[in-house]
């Protein structure tokens, strides 16, 4: 079955950056991803690389800046207590701001007593990615999965 509009997709996938460093492996977390088909649900591109594909195909796809630009106004001060972790923050840790927004990933740069200065930038910001993918499975959606527009089940939304 081909990868088109509604199926739901499963993959495997190595992440790496412009300089081959690895960044994930889907494999080593033994968590494959899964996702409806032409909900905009994935990165564009790699719904691109995908659209026509089969089970046990491979692709390797070359996205510049998927999480847009790295952005040097993005570093905030936050006071201590909006830290979603109880955990003391250290420098370089990806940790959690709960915004008037709702909670919010982002990476600490600088501790201080009562504020913290943290980095909202997607980690990603600013990185091409080179992703090499498997094909694992491809099905047709239920209708419950077309209802909420995403795949259930292993590497999808569980409810
Ligand atoms: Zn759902």
């Amino acid at each position: 079955m081909t990868i088109t509009k509604d199926k739901v997709v499963q993959f495997h996938y190595v992440l790496k950056d412009a300089d081959g460093n690895l960044l994930e492996d889907s494999r080593k977390r033994d968590e494959v991803v899964a996702y409806l088909h032409g909900h905009d649900s994935m990165l564009p591109g790699i719904e691109a690389a995908l659209e026509g594909r089969d089970t046990g195909e491979t692709c390797s796809v070359t996205l510049v800046e998927p999480y847009g630009p790295y952005r040097a106004d993005s570093v905030q001060r936050v006071p201590l207590k909006h830290l979603a972790t109880k955990k003391r923050p250290v420098p370089g840790m990806a940790t959690v701001v709960n915004t008037a927004q709702g909670p919010r990933e982002v990476v600490v740069l600088k501790v201080g007593r009562f504020n913290v200065d943290v980095d909202t930038n997607h980690p990603y910001a600013g990185k091409t990615l080179s992703y090499d993918i498997e094909v694992t499975g491809v099905r047709d959606a239920t209708e419950e999965e077309l209802a909420h527009g995403h795949a259930h089940g292993a590497g999808g939304h569980h409810h």
